[in-house]
C-alpha cells in the first residue's frame, strides 16, 4: 500500500488542504497547555524524503482521476469518486480525493514550526509541490514567533514569491508574564516583529489567541497585552480557541497545586470583551469557528465590526442567571450553536430538562469543565 508520513494535526480552516509533512513534531515542545507532541522528538525531513511523498500524491492523484474516468466523470472528483478512492485504496486516497474534490488548491505544510528549515531549503520544496502538482494555488503553514521574527524580510518574500500564502502562528498570549507563565518560549517583542516583517512580506498572518489563559491571576495583563501586541501587528485575522486545561499537562499541575485558576464561562467572555474592547487601528478579522468558544457567533472585521462584537458579548453578560446557565449548558452539549438557538422553545425547554439534573451552580461548573474536555 502506498504510504506518505502527516503529522497529526492541521489548523480547522486547513481541513479541505492537503496536508505535506515537513518536518516531525514540536522543536520547542514545552507551552504548559499542550499535549500534542508530548514524549515525540522533534526532526527535520530531509528534502529527498519530502520530495519523494510529493511525487507519491502525484501518483496518487492521477489514480484518483482515472478512477473518475472509469466511471465516466471525465476526470471530475465527486462524492462518489472520493468513496471509491477510500474503499478502494484506503486512507491516502481518500485524503487525496477530499483536496481534489474541494479544488485540489491548498496546501498545509506540516507539522508545528515549518519556517525553522532553511529558507532556501523551504523555498525548493514549495516550488517542487507546485511544479508537481500544478492545480496548487496556495501553500500555508504553522511557524512559532521566535523562528519567524529571526527570517529577514527578503527571506520572507522568496518565501512569498514561491507560494507561502499564509502562516498560522500560535500566539496564545501578548502579555509576557503569561507567555512565561506558559513557557511559550516566545515574548510579546517578537510576536510583534514576527507580525510585522509576514505582513511586510504580502504573507497573510493568523494569530491564535486563547482566552482564559491568564487564568483568574492574569486576565486583565493577558487581554491588555495581547490587544497591544494585536494592535502593532494588525494580524490578517485573529482565531479564538479558548483554554481547556489537559490532564497531565503542566498547567493541569499549576492547577493542582492552586498556582493556576481557571476562568469561568462569564469571565473568559468579559475578557474576550476587555481584549476587543482594547482593539485600535487594525484591520483584522475575528474568528471563533473553535467548539471550544462559547460564543461562536463572535465574528467580524475591525473597526467595522467592532459595535456589533460588541454587543454579541453584552447579549450573554446582560442575560439572567437562568438563561446563562441555559445557554452555556446547551452550548456543550451541542444543542445550540448560537445564542440565538435559544429561541426555539423545544431546544430550550430539553436543556431545561438536562439543567434540572444538576443540583448546584457549582455541579453544573464542574460538568461545563468535564465536556470542554471532551473538545480537546
Ligand atoms: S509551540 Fe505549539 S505545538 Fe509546540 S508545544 Fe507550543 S503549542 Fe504545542
Amino acid at each position: 500500500m502506498v504510504h506518505i508520513e502527516q503529522g497529526p494535526i492541521r489548523p480547522p480552516s486547513e481541513a479541505s488542504s492537503l496536508l505535506i509533512r515537513v518536518t516531525r513534531n514540536c522543536p520547542w515542545n514545552r507551552c504548559a497547555f499542550c499535549k500534542t507532541y508530548k514524549g515525540k522528538q522533534f526532526s527535520r525531513r530531509s528534502v529527498e524524503e519530502i520530495k519523494r511523498d510529493i511525487d507519491t500524491l502525484a501518483t496518487v492523484t492521477e489514480q484518483v482521476k482515472q478512477i473518475s474516468w472509469d466511471k465516466g466523470w471525465s476526470g471530475r472528483v465527486n462524492g462518489q469518486v472520493v468513496s471509491e478512492a477510500g474503499s478502494r485504496y484506503g486512507h491516502l486516497h481518500y485524503h487525496v480525493a477530499q483536496w481534489l474534490y474541494y479544488g485540489g488548491k491548498n496546501v498545509f505544510l506540516q507539522d508545528a514550526n515549518s519556517l525553522i528549515l532553511k529558507t532556501t531549503e523551504l523555498v525548493h520544496i514549495i516550488q517542487y509541490v507546485r511544479n508537481t502538482l500544478p492545480s496548487v494555488e496556495r501553500l500555508t503553514t504553522y511557524a512559532r514567533a521566535d523562528t519567524a521574527s529571526r527570517k529577514s524580510t527578503d527571506e520572507l518574500l522568496e518565501l512569498r514569491e514561491a507560494g507561502l500564502a499564509r502562516i498560522h502562528m500560535g500566539m496564545e498570549s501578548g502579555s509576557d508574564i503569561v507567555l512565561k507563565m506558559i513557557q511559550k518560549g516566545t515574548t510579546a517583542k517578537q510576536l510583534i516583529e514576527a507580525g510585522q516583517k509576514i505582513r511586510a512580506a504580502g504573507i497573510s498572518l493568523c494569530w491564535y489567541i486563547m482566552p482564559g489563559l491568564g487564568g483568574r491571576e492574569y486576565s486583565r495583563e493577558h487581554a491588555l497585552g495581547t490587544a497591544a501586541v494585536i494592535n502593532q501587528g494588525n494580524p490578517d485575522y485573529m482565531r479564538f480557541r479558548t483554554l481547556s486545561v489537559i490532564k497531565n499537562t503542566p498547567l493541569h499541575e499549576m492547577m493542582q497545586k492552586g498556582d493556576f485558576t481557571p476562568l469561568d464561562e462569564d469571565e473568559v467572555i468579559e475578557e474576550q470583551r476587555l481584549l476587543l474592547a482594547s482593539l485600535e487601528g487594525v484591520n483584522t478579522t475575528v474568528v471563533s469557528d473553535h467548539i471550544l468558544n462559547l460564543l461562536q457567533e463572535l465574528e467580524g472585521t475591525l473597526p467595522a465590526d467592532r459595535d456589533k462584537m460588541l454587543g454579541i458579548i453584552d447579549r450573554y453578560l446582560n442575560m439572567t442567571l437562568k438563561e446563562k446557565a441555559n445557554f452555556q449548558l446547551g452550548r456543550r452539549a451541542g444543542i445550540y450553536a448560537t445564542m440565538n438557538d435559544m429561541q426555539d422553545q423545544n431546544r430550550y425547554l430539553y436543556v431545561e430538562k438536562l439543567l434540572s439534573n444538576i443540583e448546584s451552580p457549582e455541579q453544573l461548573k464542574i460538568a461545563l469543565a468535564r465536556m470542554r474536555r471532551q473538545f480537546v
